[in-house]
């Protein structure tokens, strides 16, 4: 009854190498799937904290434990993709603007605007998926560890930029419930 065998009906063609290799998770960009050993992305949602005199990344939770955004997965083409799009056109993009909150030591890795405590950014973790041997899920690896002064950050006005110019819908829960969409600008 063993064997890596997916939910999905799965079986003679497990010879296949490449249905070997297909895990059971999507990009969720472009919908493929991400098969083990790919390079892919691992989006999470966090917030800046002062930790023992040092600056550290937790996690955004809801009062419950629950994700305030899940994780999201994409391919490394689809993330690689939206960084590039970003950067290139950063200049075009933003006025700074300033803000009376604290910063913290962080900073957007795109468009180097100052990530204040607490305030919510993405950080993109680059690595592959791999089976866990004891429930046989595809389970994300990070593919080296990244110091929180090193990783790639990416604050909310840069991932609403993405969401409107590759037509993602990339936690856009989150603007609606703190209104930052509402009543626009002008
Ligand atoms: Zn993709
Ligand atoms: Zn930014």
């Amino acid at each position: 009854m063993g064997g890596i065998v997916g939910s999905d009906g799965l079986t003679d063609d497990d010879r296949d190498e490449s249905k070997w290799l297909q895990s059971d998770k999507d990009c969720e960009g472009c919908g493929e799937n991400i098969q083990y050993a790919d390079e892919c992305v691992l989006l999470r949602l966090v917030y800046p904290a002062p930790y023992n005199g040092e600056v550290t990344l937790l996690d955004a939770l809801e009062e419950d434990g629950s994700y305030t955004a899940e994780p999201l997965l994409f391919c490394y083409e689809c993330w690689d993709g939206y960084a590039e799009d970003l950067r290139t056109n950063l200049n075009d993009m933003f006025v700074t603007k300033k803000t009376s909150a604290s910063p913290s030591p962080l900073r957007c890795s795109f468009c180097s605007k100052p990530l204040n405590w607490g305030d919510y950014c993405c950080y993109a973790a680059y690595g592959e998926l791999g089976v866990s041997p004891r429930t046989q899920e595809a389970t994300f690896t990070p593919s080296k560890y990244e110091s929180v002064e090193h990783a790639e950050l990416l604050c909310l006005d840069c991932l609403a930029w993405i969401n409107e110019e590759h037509d993602e819908n990339i936690w856009t829960h989150l603007w609606v419930e703190e209104g930052v969409l509402d009543g626009s600008e002008g």
